[in-house]
């Protein structure tokens, strides 16, 4: 696609400007960010210093490359915890989990088996509408996650669910903890758990579960455990006009254990399906990634669905409360972190960052300026590139940038030495 011709004579400008090379050497330096922060200071001996500061955003619809580096960086944090080190390691019990949020109601999906979205009898709901549908959904397809019947879905159980899914998921790690020290006092549970928002607008879990320190335990154990947890977990909230519901996870626990056999993909391909997860946002279903006023919703562009959930987190706000929940309509209603992990779990994101700046010293390349020099007072000037021409030529960089890589990657994984006789 061609650019507009405003942003070709931005490009032009850049490109013949005198700073030109001071300019791409500093976009070059944020890793070609696509929206940097813009600092100024003055180095020791008076002279005036620019530099550009990655905006270090983990969604790929924000930008794409630090959204790449953070959906490395999960990779290598999530993958750390899977691959043994030593051969004492193997044997560590270890799982992956999905827990899922209950039904509210029948909502358009697809099925791995391919079969058609919800076939069954041709009956009809309260309100007139059919509860079958015959078709098999595209994965593009935007009815997907949608209500067959809005009227049926339970909307307050659905924002409710999504508003208190951290709780639900810290009551399930401190009653898993309780069951396992039952069994092995002295085991040490670790995991990472990544946070996915359903085509249906709810958050599940997706965690790597760990039993360090104990032999007591097998993974076959460990996931009878998890399926104890999970299934008895209850937390009692209020709802609209101070009505108790009862909270739990859906009834589709899925645990399955992790033989990481050497040879086998198993540890590298867990860590890709959590580490995509990580770069995903909001984007998909029609909302930007910022906060979002409770005025704007009314004229926002999105799907009924997604409107409908919107609107009953402002009811919900307003009756029982609590008013801050119209601080997150923006995640429709998630408030927790995308990624946890415990401390013993592997590596964490500081280690991982300071690795990589050693690894580019070593390897004779410029540090990403990822932490500004603190002698230096540096005075904030804008987030984001000056203009659009700016920024695609950073974009376009980063794209390049990430091809290439990856080629480089490919050539290395088909040398003829590693016994792929090409
Ligand atoms: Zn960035
Ligand atoms: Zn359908
Ligand atoms: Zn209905």
């Amino acid at each position: 696609m061609e650019p507009p011709p405003e942003v070709v004579s931005q490009i032009v400008a850049r490109a013949s400007s005198p700073g030109y090379d001071d300019w791409w050497s500093r976009v070059e330096h944020a890793g070609f960010c696509s929206s940097p922060v813009e600092l100024r200071g003055r180095d020791a001996s008076g002279r005036p210093v620019t530099i550009l500061a990655r905006c270090k955003n983990r969604r790929a619809a924000v930008c794409p490359s630090c959204s790449a580096l953070y959906s490395g960086d999960t990779w290598q944090l999530v993958h750390r915890g899977i691959a043994a080190d030593d051969s004492e390691d193997n044997g560590r019990p270890m799982v992956f989990v999905t827990l899922t949020a209950p039904g509210f109601g029948a909502v358009h999906s697809t099925s791995r088996s391919g079969d058609p979205c919800r076939p069954g009898p041709a009956a009809r709901c309260e309100h007139g509408r059919s509860l079958r549908c015959t078709l098999i959904h595209e994965a593009s397809d935007l009815r997907l996650g949608e209500p067959l019947c809005p009227e049926c879905y339970d909307y307050f159980g659905h924002v409710l669910f999504t508003w208190h899914a951290p709780q639900l998921w810290h009551r399930f790690t401190v009653a898993l903890r309780r069951l396992v020290q039952q069994r092995a006092a002295d085991a040490v549970l670790s995991y990472v758990k990544v946070v996915e928002l359903q085509r249906r607008g709810v958050p599940h879990f997706h965690a790597v579960i760990r039993l360090d320190d104990t032999t007591a335990l097998s993974a076959a154990d460990l996931a009878a455990l998890i399926h104890r947890a999970a299934a008895s977990l209850r937390l009692d909230v209020l709802s609209f006009g101070g009505e108790l519901v009862t909270l739990r996870f859906g009834s589709q626990t899925d645990v399955q254990p992790l033989r990481i056999t050497p040879g086998e993909d198993d540890d590298r391909r867990v860590a890709s399906y959590l580490a995509k997860y990580v770069t995903k946002s909001v984007a998909d279903f029609g909302l930007s990634p910022r906060r979002l006023s409770p005025r704007a919703v009314a004229n926002l562009d999105v799907r009924p669905h997604v409107r409908a959930i919107l609107e009953t987190v402002l009811e919900l706000a307003d009756s029982p409360g609590p008013e801050e929940m119209t601080r997150w309509l923006h995640t429709l209603g998630y408030r927790g972190h995308i990624t946890t992990k415990t401390r013993a779990y592997s590596t964490t994101m500081g280690a991982l960052r300071a690795h990589r700046a050693q690894w580019r010293v070593a390897n004779g390349k410029r540090v990403e300026d990822e932490r500004p020099a603190p002698a230096i007072r540096w005075r904030f000037v804008q987030v984001g590139h000056r203009n659009k021409g700016d920024r695609l030529l950073a974009t376009t960089a980063d794209v390049a940038a990430r091809i290439s890589r990856l080629a480089a990657r490919e050539e290395l994984a088909c040398r003829p030495d590693d016994g792929l006789g090409l």
